[in-house]
């Protein structure tokens, strides 16, 4: 029970990672809010508070995070982790595509930490889902890699503007995890995928679990002396 009694914030807690990680974080007995654009999902993911809020509207982070402090009266937690894949190379990007990668991936998390801070008075800690997109380059998504290069500066800037007033801010690095986002992305591709599987040292892709675990430790005192880190969970894919 790493994370008793703590109020944490998860945005995309509707599907794959994010609702892993309202699972995780309930089980370790948090009180936990998922934000995310699918009420629907955020709804089934069992979270105390589930709440349909869009990260790339600064109206619609501050309101969905003064409901949280209305219900539980206070914030210790937030994962930004809601996001988009874009799959696509550079010549072929159009400006609308890279403005929704960017917004959605980089805006929101912006957005989640700065109300997220306001909120946390007597300190807190911030975890990011970033990815090994944005450490090594993967293949035809230069939006998607630019996104997440941008989430863990934030991370990190955060983190050195913040520990005097008892935050820790850090990043998660997921390689590829088995989720809508990807399964949609491979399904067309099976030997593309196996080629991806093995890259990963490991020769898989990681459950969404398994990056759940990592975030719950971020999140928890355990890891009281982690901010400004940059965490891979990627079956050992940039260590080639
Ligand atoms: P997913 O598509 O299963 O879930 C993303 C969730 O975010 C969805 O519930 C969606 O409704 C929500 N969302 C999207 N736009 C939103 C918005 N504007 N406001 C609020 N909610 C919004 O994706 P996932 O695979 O679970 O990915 C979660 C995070 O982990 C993302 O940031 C992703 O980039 C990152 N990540 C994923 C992988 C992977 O392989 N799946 C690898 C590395 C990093």
């Amino acid at each position: 029970m790493r994370l008793s009694d703590k109020v944490c914030v998860i945005t995309g807690g509707g599907s794959g990672i994010g609702l892993a990680t309202v699972q995780r974080f309930m089980a370790e007995g948090a009180l936990v809010a998922a934000l995310d654009l699918d009420l629907d999902g955020a709804t089934a993911s069992g979270a105390q508070l589930p709440l349909r809020c869009d990260v790339t509207d600064e109206n619609s982070v501050a309101a969905a995070l003064d409901a949280v402090l209305e219900r539980f009266s206070r914030l210790d937690v937030l994962v930004a982790n809601a996001g988009v894949a874009h799959e696509v190379r550079l010549d072929q990007t159009t400006l609308a595509d890279w403005n929704r990668v960017i917004q959605v991936n980089l805006t929101g998390a912006f957005l989640s930490a700065k109300h997220a801070v306001r909120r946390m008075p007597g300190g807190g800690s911030l975890v990011f889902h970033a990815s090994m997109s944005g450490v090594v380059a993967t293949t035809d998504e230069p939006a998607y890699c630019a996104s997440k290069a941008g989430v863990i500066g934030l991370a990190r800037a955060i983190a050195v503007d913040h520990a005097k007033d008892g935050i820790r801010s850090n990043a998660v690095c997921p390689g590829v995890v088995e989720t809508a986002m990807t399964v949609e992305q491979f399904r067309p591709h099976p030997e593309f995928r196996r080629q991806v599987e093995q890259a990963h040292p490991l020769g898989r892709f990681a459950s969404p679990a398994e990056i759940a675990s990592l975030t719950a430790f971020l999140a928890s005192d355990e890891s009281s002396f982690l901010t400004g880190a940059v965490v891979l969970a990627d079956g050992g894919y940039t260590a080639r």
